[in-house]
């Protein structure tokens, strides 16, 4: 199923949709098609429309919660750019700093990208246990790592110009919204 990301009328991105919801928006007029996937139209009997990536809200609407990524492993491996936190070789695997054993949770910063020998030779040990250095430090991602993980991007070089802006992460591929007046 694919999905669309909403932006407010602001362009701060505020959530995903399902597409169907998203071409609601579009039809309704309360949303207007910011960027869409390239040669993909919509079509039924009295509708021919790109079929929407990104839209964004005709009227603002204020949000009391700063949106916040989901954790989940695709994600670390998005957020730590698929490098082995360990090494800095490709990472296929997410590996737990406490270990889940060690009542270590599912959470961004308890989490990094691995490579497979590296999790397989920590095991169910800390890194200090293990005697292993971490070569960075695991962070919460942005919004602007959201609005990736939520297009199901590999990163932010995929975006659209206008909404990309260097983030603090690795300072190539981050996306957060420029701020509007
Ligand atoms: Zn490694």
């Amino acid at each position: 199923m694919r999905e669309a990301l909403v932006l407010n009328a602001s362009f701060e991105p505020l959530s995903t949709v399902s597409l169907r919801r998203a071409v609601v928006l579009v039809m309704r007029d309360k949303a207007v098609v910011e960027q869409s996937h390239p040669g993909l139209r919509l079509r039924a009997a009295h509708l021919d429309i790109p079929v929407p990536q990104v839209v964004r809200l005709r009227r603002y609407v204020r949000v009391p919660f700063r949106q916040r990524a989901p954790w989940s492993r695709r994600g670390v491996l998005v957020r730590d750019r698929h490098r082995c936190a360990y090494c800095g070789r490709r990472a296929t695997t997410v590996d737990h700093i406490v270990p889940r054993s060690h009542g270590g949770g599912d959470t961004w910063l308890n989490t990094v990208a691995a490579c497979a020998q590296d999790n397989h030779r920590k095991a169910d040990r800390t890194p200090a246990q293990a005697g292993m250095r971490l070569l960075t430090r695991p962070f919460e991602p942005t919004p602007a790592d959201a609005l990736v993980l939520a297009l199901g991007l590999r990163d932010g070089t995929a975006l659209p110009e206008w909404l990309a802006v260097p983030g603090p992460a690795a300072g190539s591929a981050a996306v957060p919204v420029p701020a509007s007046a």
